[in-house]
């Protein structure tokens, strides 16, 4: 029968001719990966595939540089592009409203009132991270009159008991007798600040009531930082716009069961936001809507306790400039200037050309900093009015 003659050959000669096709098919296998596996090569044979097709080509194969890394990609435009402002710096003086200073990666005290004056910081908001004897400490460090200094809750008492607001409430008073003009809110709350019974802290949890109603009645802001860029909460694959970053930063990545969705956090803010009309809230980053501009504009329409600011986002901003324009133009009261923080005359520089110019596809870091994502962005050449109100009128206003 000739199928099972197939099946079980003549042991000897149809074993012999079965290692041999693996042995051929092994052969042309690694050939093939070789070439897959050697950019180099791969070009050379296509190059030569290509050239005897009768396509045309320079005489020699051009030369490649081989495995670029995703993270040492960075092309030069051949756009010819300039810098259209007689200065670089903005045009009048600034409230920075999302600074960070103190600690060891921000300057001494002596560098940092330096740099305000250099740069025509008129107020620079400190979102510190401190509370207490640190906070008091910070605040006596860095006692120039320029500087308003913000403390955060002290969730450090999350641990030491299962009541832990009245400690967390006392520690608040404390920092409000010692002089705090708000409360810094980092994302960490929202994301991962959990309660001894491995609950999740929701961001509009009953019970922070205390501390809220605290913060009501001592007229303090509170910036609060909620979530990062959808990008951080997605999978780091190859649609991932932000996959290299993430390369770089992978505890930046949300993508894990532990960590809520950016919906749900996000969702959260905004009962938090309506639960206390009497607070004013600054939602960093601009609110992490900077992708979305129907969402930052719904949310401002529905929260009139609620403002925004630009600090590391003018990299979403910048990319959709006439959309980006039009909403600065609807909502030129409810937006500040930020750069996320200190006096950092590199940003300011493109900040500046960002607000001010119509400068078209730069770069939105400076060179000390690392890029996001691979694009560049445009400037919006905003009136002065508008300018005025974003770089100081609207700070003055709200902080007090
Ligand atoms: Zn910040």
């Amino acid at each position: 029968m000739k199928i099972s003659g197939i099946l079980q050959p003549a042991a000897g000669d149809g074993k012999m001719k079965v290692m041999r096709y693996l042995l051929i098919f092994s052969v042309i296998a690694n050939f093939f990966l070789l070439i897959f596996l050697i950019p180099s090569l791969r070009i050379k044979l296509r190059f030569i595939a290509m050239n005897s097709l009768g396509f045309p080509a320079p005489g020699s194969i051009p030369q490649f540089k081989n495995d670029i890394l995703l993270t040492e990609y960075n092309p030069v435009p051949v756009l010819k592009t300039e810098d259209a402002r007689k200065t670089r710096m903005p045009s009048m003086d600034v409230i920075e409203t999302h600074g960070h200073i103190g600690g060891s990666f921000s300057g001494s005290p002596s560098e940092i009132s330096k740099a305000m004056t250099e740069l025509k910081i008129k107020k620079f908001i400190n979102l510190s991270f401190t509370t207490g004897d640190d906070f008091k400490k910070l605040k006596s460090q860095f006692n120039d009159p320029r500087i308003i200094h913000f403390s955060t809750f002290n969730w450090k008492r999350i641990k030491e008991s299962k009541d832990f607001v009245p400690a967390m409430l006392n520690d608040l008073k404390q920092d409000i007798a010692n002089g705090t003009k708000g409360i810094k809110l980092w994302k960490n709350f929202g994301l991962n600040i959990r309660k001894e019974n491995g609950e999740r802290l929701t961001l509009d949890d009953a019970l922070l009531e205390p501390l809220f109603l605290e913060c009501e009645k001592a007229k303090l802001v509170i910036s609060i930082h909620t979530a990062d860029p959808p990008a951080f909460f997605g999978k780091a694959d190859e649609k991932n716009e932000r996959y290299e970053e993430l390369l770089r930063h992978p505890e930046w990545s949300f993508n894990t069961s532990e960590f809520p969705k950016f919906e749900e956090v996000t969702k959260e803010r905004e009962r938090l936001f309506k639960k206390y009309p009497r607070i004013t809230f600054v939602s960093l980053h601009f609110a992490e809507f900077s992708h979305d501009l129907e969402q930052a504009a719904k949310l401002l329409d529905s929260n009139k306790n609620v403002y925004l600011d630009i600090a590391a986002r003018i990299d979403e901003l910048g990319r959709q400039p006439y959309k980006t324009k039009e909403f600065l133009a609807k909502y030129q009261d409810r937006v500040f200037f930020g750069t996320d923080g200190p006096p950092d005359r590199g940003k300011f520089e493109i900040y500046s050309r960002f607000l001010e110019t119509n400068d078209e596809y730069f770069d939105y870091f400076p060179l000390h900093k690392p890029r996001k994502g691979f694009w560049k962005i445009y400037g919006l050449g905003l009136k002065k009015e508008i300018l005025e109100k974003i770089y100081f009128k609207n700070a003055e206003k709200v902080f007090r």
